[in-house]
């Protein structure tokens, strides 16, 4: 029981951190919040949410703020502005 508790407020905190970096003008700041809350699903042996995951660059940390986006065969390919890392998520309907 008391682990479900502690389950969802590292859950809240994840989302609460991705916000923030998500947020803030600061680079550096997001890939440090984006680092902890990494760390926090690991610890807490959480999987980071997929919309979450989708939404910043695997490579640099940094989530993706106007990124490149091309439709190619049912797959999006993304384009990391910053660290130039291109990601392909399947395309869903
Ligand atoms: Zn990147």
């Amino acid at each position: 029981m008391k682990d479900r508790v502690l389950i969802n407020i590292s859950k809240e905190r994840m989302q609460t951190l991705f916000n923030e970096a998500e947020n803030t003008e600061n680079i550096a700041l997001a890939r440090r919040y984006i680092r902890l809350m990494e760390k926090i699903g690991m610890r807490m042996n959480i999987s980071v949410n997929t919309s979450i995951k989708h939404s910043y660059c695997k490579h640099c940390k940094t989530p993706y703020k106007n990124p490149g986006i091309k439709l190619k065969n049912k797959m999006v390919q993304v384009r990391c502005p910053y660290c130039g890392e291109i990601r392909r998520i399947p395309f869903k309907k």
